[in-house]
């Protein structure tokens, strides 16, 4: 192993915090220059009170220069969307839909039981023309309200709603195996498996952070897997600061880089974030710590170029 100055040695400690893998978190913040993990920042935007929160998570991203996506709901977008235009038309976001009204798209353990087809493709398709006519920019992405633990594997009719819709990107594998908690880092994919190899998967990982402080008020659940695939990913109780929720992002981030992986992203709400932290502190840790650790901002629309192979960049 090569030798590590002081004075890199403390700075790695201060951006990987002290832990089993330290060193390897060391290596790569060696090396110069920013990294091949890229970092998403994406906000599923989906209640009247998320309008508010949104002024200020925007004004965080302006400070930093960190685009975002921000998944919205088609009706609470319909609700607001001169506001929403206002906040969001900026060439650092990407808007993407939440379907219209958040309505389930295949069965989910916690959330309820698939609506039906036809439901579906409204859900589908108005969600995509909200955005695209408030915006008057394509809608390529769609995340379905509170996702699944097996993505969209298997459900060929959804997919077929989606490829019809013009939808490139789903972002639905939002749960660890068996519906539990955190969603692992997964890598993107395909649906090649179900006939439709230019439909991608790009994940979203860790907690949906509004369960991480009980904002759902569902009280202690069994929401964990054991064994554990990832124990140092599971905090001892609900967070209580900000700052304890930037400790549990701080494991995502340091693992995405230490493991190689191509990307990270943490499951956000607008309305959940205000109302647990206003002055948003936890963006600000979060993305100094970002910005260390030297991940490379991107939105999800930017991800699927890569992917996909349209964007060589
Ligand atoms: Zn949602």
């Amino acid at each position: 192993m090569h030798r590590i100055s002081r004075r890199d040695f403390v700075r790695s400690s201060i951006v990987c915090g002290i832990g089993a893998s330290v060193m390897s978190c060391i290596a790569k913040v060696q090396s110069t220059g920013q990294k091949n993990t890229r970092y998403i920042a994406a906000y599923d935007t989906e209640s009247p009170a998320c309008l508010a929160a949104c002024r200020k998570i925007v004004e965080v991203h302006k400070r930093f220069e960190i685009p975002a996506t921000f998944f919205i709901v088609g009706k609470t977008l319909d609700a607001n969307p001169g506001e929403y235009r206002q906040l969001l038309d900026l060439p650092l976001f990407e808007i993407a839909t939440h379907t219209y009204s958040h309505q389930m798209l295949r069965d989910n353990d916690f959330c309820g039981s698939a609506v039906s087809m036809d439901e579906r493709r409204k859900e589908i398709f108005k969600g995509k023309e909200a955005v695209e006519r408030v915006f008057e920019r394509p809608c390529i992405g769609l995340r379905p309200g509170c996702g699944f633990d097996n993505a969209l594997k298997g459900e060929a009719e959804v997919l077929e709603l989606l490829r019809e819709a013009g939808i490139r990107y789903v972002s639905s594998l939002l749960w660890g195996p068996d519906y539990s908690l955190p969603a692992l880092l997964r890598e993107p994919f395909n649906y090649e498996a179900e006939g439709f190899p230019d439909i991608w998967e790009l994940p979203g990982h860790g907690w949906h952070e509004n369960l991480l402080k009980d904002h759902n008020q569902w009280g202690p659940r069994r929401l964990t897997l054991w064994p554990s695939p990832f124990p140092q990913a599971l905090p001892d109780g609900f967070c209580k600061t900000p700052k304890d929720e930037f400790e549990v992002n701080k494991v995502f981030l340091n693992r995405a880089l230490e493991t190689g992986k191509s990307f990270v992203s943490l499951i956000w709400h607008p309305w959940s974030l205000h109302k647990f932290d206003s002055d948003m502190k936890m963006l600000e840790l979060t993305f100094t710590h970002v910005q260390r650790l030297g991940l490379r901002p991107c939105t999800y629309a930017q991800l699927y170029g890569q992917v996909s192979g349209l964007d060589r960049s």
